[in-house]
């Protein structure tokens, strides 16, 4: 009796620490450089679910090895709601991409929600004598062992769309790896490397202003988007049943409290309505998820379906890192 009461007493006051959270500002680790795809998800992100949650956001870039040293650090994280991670398709395709990885996907983290979702370009420097589909590849085959591919490391989505690129075409490139596709997209409008496949929230502005080459889309179904609008599929341009659309997620390390996660998972669904986040990720090709995947346990029923998918499909491309 006297030991019920001790731990009714003791679970009110674990409870009733946490009705204050968050009490200070909490960090959202991005795992690739600023000023890409994924930082700019996060930072419209942090903007709006700052208000629901009271709180100030600090965004965090850890980028390196394809994503997997920023979600390695967020693992290892105190679980105390105020470290995150955001996230994307890495998180499905790392365990097959590397034979060690330094977290367990589905283990070392509580799922939050999922995001957005958010289709690739396949885009080339602005001085490639090629102006579409059939001219690249026309180039490249011409180019064999001269062409540079830009990507964001092993497991990242510029990783595996090009790697899928490479193997539809049966062909290799020369990949250049950067912390992220921010720093890679400098070097493609500089001219320093060749084409790049990265998702429309990096290419918009920059296939709308002339300083790269669009080419595809990496969807089944073209975009609607104005500036995506007259691109083809690479599905309708010869790669039959090329498909990839990544997406981004919320995680924390696992074993943070209940009463955090809900709030967090709350403050997200409400973030997820926010007009201004809508409108921006709309206007650069993303779609806000607006489903269950919106609630943990089909965030991570969805993550685990993920990784099923792309495991034989990197397997067979015999991609390994250690
Ligand atoms: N998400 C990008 C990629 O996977 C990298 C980035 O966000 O910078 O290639």
């Amino acid at each position: 009796m006297k030991r019920t009461l001790i731990a009714a007493v003791a679970t009110l006051a674990v409870s009733g620490a946490w009705a204050e959270y968050p009490e200070k500002p909490i960090t959202i680790v991005v795992p690739f450089s600023a000023g890409g795809p994924t930082d700019k998800v996060a930072r419209d992100f942090a903007e709006a679910v700052r208000k629901p949650l009271n709180a100030t956001i600090v965004i965090e870039n850890v980028g390196g090895a394809g994503g997997t040293l920023g979600a390695s650090k967020v693992a290892k994280a105190a679980p105390d709601g105020y470290t995150l991670l955001l996230h994307h398709v890495s998180m499905a395709t790392s365990p097959a991409l590397y034979r060690t990885l330094p977290y367990k996907t589905l283990d070392d983290f509580e799922y939050l929600g999922l995001i957005n979702e958010v289709p690739m370009t396949l885009i080339g420097r602005s001085t490639l004598p090629a102006n579409n589909y059939a001219e690249l590849t026309k180039w490249i085959g011409e180019n064999k062992g001269k062409i540079n591919l830009a990507n964001a490391g092993l497991g990242a989505a510029s990783h595996l769309c090009g790697l899928l690129f490479q193997q539809s075409l049966k062909t290799e490139m020369t990949t250049v790896p950067y912390k992220g596709t921010g720093p890679a997209m400098t070097d493609l409008i500089g001219g320093q490397v060749d084409i790049m496949c990265d998702q429309t929230t990096n290419t918009t502005p920059q296939i709308e202003s002339g300083k790269v080459k669009a080419y595809a889309v990496t969807t089944t179904k073209k975009l609607t988007t104005p500036a995506l609008a007259k691109l083809p599929t690479l599905d309708e341009s010869g790669l039959k049943g090329f498909n990839v659309t990544i997406w981004h997620g919320l995680y924390a390390p696992k074993g943070t409290p209940k009463a955090a996660l809900d709030k967090l998972n709350a403050a997200l669904k409400v973030a997820l309505k926010d007009a201004e986040f809508i409108k921006r990720e709309e206007a650069l090709g993303a779609v806000i998820v607006t489903d269950a995947r919106t609630a943990p346990a089909d965030h991570k029923k969805f993550v685990a379906a993920e990784i099923e998918k792309w495991g034989p499909v990197i397997k067979a491309a015999g991609q390994y890192a250690d």
